[in-house]
C-alpha cells in the first residue's frame, strides 16, 4: 500500500464517495424506477451538518454523522410524503427544488459561511487514530462503501427486495400481490438519501472544508450520469460509473484545456456525448459488460426441508365466497360495466366470458380492487370489500393474474413467484439488510418452488422470467398467485396465446386445483376452454350480463351464439 502513489488514493477516495451516492441512485432509479436529481443536496446535508457541529460546537464527528443522517432521513420522509403518492414527475421536480433551495441556503446563510463555506473541519478519529491523510481515509471510505454495497445486495435479495424491484413496472401488479408500494418507495428514497448523507460526511472530513459548489444541481445530475454510465440496474454499476466518471473527468481536465487553448468546464459537454454513446451501444451501462466476464453465481438451493409457510383458513365448500352486486364502471361517457351481478361459491369454477371489449377485464379489476367502482357492491367471504385497494383484497385471500402478463422480466421465475408470498412473510428492510431473514426466506423460496412444481414449471425455476415463452409466463403468473395461498383465484384469459397442448395442460392444472378445493373465477375469451372446465358461466356483452347458467345452458343459448358469431368476424 505504501508503494501506491498518493494520487491514486485521492482518486479512489472520490470514487468511493461517489459510489456511495450512486448506489442509492441504483436502488432508487435503476431498480425502483424513481428519479432524483437532488442527491447532491442530501450529500450537502451530511457535509454541512458535520461542518457546523464540529467547528462551531466542537461536537464529535460521529455524533454529527448520526445527526446528519437523522436530518436527511427526516427531509427525505417529508419530501416522500409530499410526492411519492403522486405519479411521474413530482419526485424529480421536488428533488430539484430541494437541491436548489439547499444550495441557496448554503450560499446565503452566514452560519453556513456563505460562498466561502466552512474551514477548519477536524480530521476523523477512529480508535484513537487520527485519519489525517488520504490513505487512512481510503480505508474508512472503502469500508463504508463496500459495507453499504453488501447491505444493499442483501436488501435486493429478499422479501422487501422483491417488492422494491416490482415497483419498476408500475404499481398495479405489486399492489395486487399485497405490496404497499408507497411504503417501499419511501424505503428506497430514504435509503438513497442516507447513503448520500454518509458520503457528504466523509467528504467534509476528507477535504476538511466545505463550500456550496459540490452540492448543487450540477452534481445532482452528474450522479445520475454515473448511474447510467455504470449501469443503473446493479450495485456494481455504481462503482463502475463512479470510477469511469472520476477517471474520465481527470483525463479531460488535463487534456481539454490544451486542446482548446483555454480553461473552463468543457467536461460536461464531453460527458454528454459520452453518455449518448454509452446509451447507444451499452444501454445497460458498463457493469453488465464487466460482470459477464466474472464467474456467474447461481442461487444455492438451500431451502429444501424448510418449514411450510402458514396457511389461511379455507372457506366452507359451497359457502358464498364472492358476491358481485350490480357493479358499474364508467370511463367518461363509456359504460364499460353496466350493473353486473354474479356469485362465486367456495369450491366452484365460474367462467366470465364474452367477446372482446365486453367488459370482462374491467369487471375483474373492479372485483380485485384494481379499479374503483362507479356504483355497486362487492362482498368477499361475507365482508363488504368494495372500495378497498387491491392489496387489501390480496390480504383477504384474492389472488389474480393479468390479461397482459405483469412480471419482473430480469428476475428468475422463482423470484417472481416468491413475490406472491409477500403477505405470508414479514421480514422488513433492516432485517433483510442484516441477513437476519434467511430462515423465513428459505420458507418462501420453498413455497415458490412447490407452487411452480404444482403447475408443472419445475424445470424453469432458475430461468430469467423475461426469457420464457408466453405459455410458461402465464403459468408463472398462476404459480405466483397460488403462492399467496388464496381462497379465490382470479385468472384473466389464462389460455390466451397458449398452444393446444399447453391449453390442455392448463385445463388439467385448473381441474386439479378445483379438486384440491380452490375456488376460481376465470375470464375467458375462448369458449371451448371454459365449456369443459367450469361449473357455471356468466356471459357478458357490451358491459352487461347477457345470461348466466351451466355450460350446457350457455351453449344452447341463441343469444350467446349471436354474440359470439358477431365476434368471430
Ligand atoms: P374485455 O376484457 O371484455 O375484452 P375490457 O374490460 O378490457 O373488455 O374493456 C371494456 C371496455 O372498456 C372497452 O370498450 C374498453 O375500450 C374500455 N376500457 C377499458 N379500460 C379502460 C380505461 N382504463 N379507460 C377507458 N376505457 C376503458
Ligand atoms: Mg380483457
Amino acid at each position: 500500500m505504501i508503494l501506491i502513489p498518493e494520487f491514486w488514493f485521492t482518486q479512489l477516495n472520490y470514487i468511493g464517495l461517489y459510489a456511495l451516492v450512486v448506489m442509492g441512485l441504483v436502488l432508487l432509479t435503476g431498480v425502483a424506477g424513481l428519479t432524483s436529481f437532488g442527491q447532491a443536496g442530501f450529500v450537502g446535508v451530511g457535509a454541512y451538518t458535520t461542518a457546523v457541529l464540529t467547528t462551531q460546537l466542537a461536537a464529535s464527528p460521529w455524533l454529527a454523522l448520526l445527526l446528519g443522517v437523522g436530518i436527511t432521513a427526516l427531509a427525505a420522509v417529508v419530501l416522500g410524503l409530499l410526492t411519492l403518492r403522486m405519479s411521474g414527475h413530482y419526485l424529480p421536480l421536488a428533488t430539484i427544488a430541494w437541491c436548489l433551495a439547499l444550495n441557496f441556503s448554503m450560499m446565503n446563510m452566514s452560519t453556513l459561511g456563505k460562498s466561502d463555506g466552512i474551514l477548519g473541519i477536524p480530521a476523523l478519529e477512529l480508535f484513537g487514530m487520527s485519519l489525517m491523510d488520504s490513505r487512512a481515509m481510503f480505508c474508512l471510505i472503502w469500508a463504508l462503501a463496500l459495507g453499504a454495497a453488501w447491505l444493499l445486495a442483501n436488501l435486493l435479495d429478499s422479501r422487501p427486495g422483491r417488492a422494491i424491484r416490482a415497483l419498476n413496472g408500475g404499481v398495479t401488479m405489486a399492489e395486487a400481490m399485497g405490496v404497499s408500494t408507497f411504503r417501499y418507495k419511501m424505503v428506497v428514497f430514504v435509503v438513497a438519501a442516507v447513503l448520500a448523507a454518509v458520503s457528504g460526511w466523509l467528504f467534509a472530513h476528507l477535504q476538511r472544508t466545505v463550500n456550496p459548489s459540490p452540492f448543487g444541481i450540477k452534481l445532482g445530475i452528474e450522479y445520475l450520469f454515473m448511474a447510467v454510465i455504470g449501469g443503473a440496474g446493479s450495485i456494481g454499476g455504481a462503482f463502475a460509473g463512479a470510477a469511469a466518471f472520476k477517471l474520465t473527468e481527470h483525463q479531460l481536465q488535463g487534456v481539454l484545456p490544451k486542446l482548446l487553448g483555454e480553461g473552463g468546464n468543457y467536461e460536461m459537454i464531453v460527458f454528454g456525448v459520452l453518455l449518448l454513446a454509452v446509451l447507444r451501444y451499452l444501454p445497460q451501462g458498463l457493469w453488465p459488460e464487466l460482470a459477464r466476464r466474472l464467474p456467474q453465481r447461481r442461487r444455492k438451493r438451500d431451502w429444501e426441508g424448510a418449514a411450510a409457510l402458514p396457511q389461511r383458513a379455507k372457506p366452507a365448500p359451497g359457502s358464498a365466497l364472492l358476491e358481485v352486486r350490480a357493479v358499474r364502471k364508467q370511463f367518461g361517457g363509456l359504460v364499460a360495466v353496466n350493473d353486473v351481478s354474479f356469485e362465486v361459491r367456495a369450491g366452484e369454477i365460474v367462467g366470465l366470458i364474452g367477446p372482446n371489449g365486453a367488459g370482462k377485464s374491467t369487471t375483474f379489476n373492479l372485483v380485485s380492487g384494481v379499479l374503483p367502482l362507479t356504483a355497486g357492491e362487492v362482498r368477499f367471504a361475507g365482508e363488504r370489500v368494495s372500495g378497498l385497494p387491491s392489496r387489501e383484497m390480496a390480504r383477504r385471500g384474492m389472488a389474480r393474474t393479468f390479461q397482459h402478463v405483469k412480471m419482473m422480466a430480469d428476475m428468475t421465475v422463482l423470484e417472481n413467484v416468491a413475490l406472491g408470498a409477500h403477505l405470508r412473510a414479514d421480514s422488513g428492510s433492516l432485517r433483510a439488510m442484516a441477513r437476519l431473514d434467511r430462515g423465513e426466506e428459505r420458507r418462501v423460496l420453498r413455497e415458490a418452488e412447490r407452487q411452480l412444481a404444482r403447475i408443472g414449471m419445475a424445470a424453469h425455476v432458475h430461468e430469467r422470467a423475461g426469457n420464457l415463452a408466453m405459455g410458461p409466463q402465464r403459468l408463472m403468473e398462476i404459480a405466483r398467485a397460488l403462492c399467496a395461498d388464496p381462497s379465490l383465484l382470479l385468472l384473466d384469459e389464462p389460455a390466451a396465446g397458449l398452444r393446444l397442448k399447453e391449453k390442455q395442460a392448463l385445463a388439467a392444472v385448473l381441474r386439479q386445483l378445483k379438486a384440491e378445493g380452490m375456488s376460481l373465477l376465470l375470464v375467458e375469451h375462448d369458449m371451448d376452454f371454459v365449456m369443459n372446465l367450469t361449473d357455471r358461466i356468466v356471459v357478458m356483452e357490451f358491459g352487461t350480463r347477457l345470461i348466466e347458467g351451466t355450460p350446457a345452458e350457455v351453449q344452447a343459448s341463441p343469444a350467446v351464439r349471436a354474440a359470439y358469431l358477431g365476434m368471430e368476424h
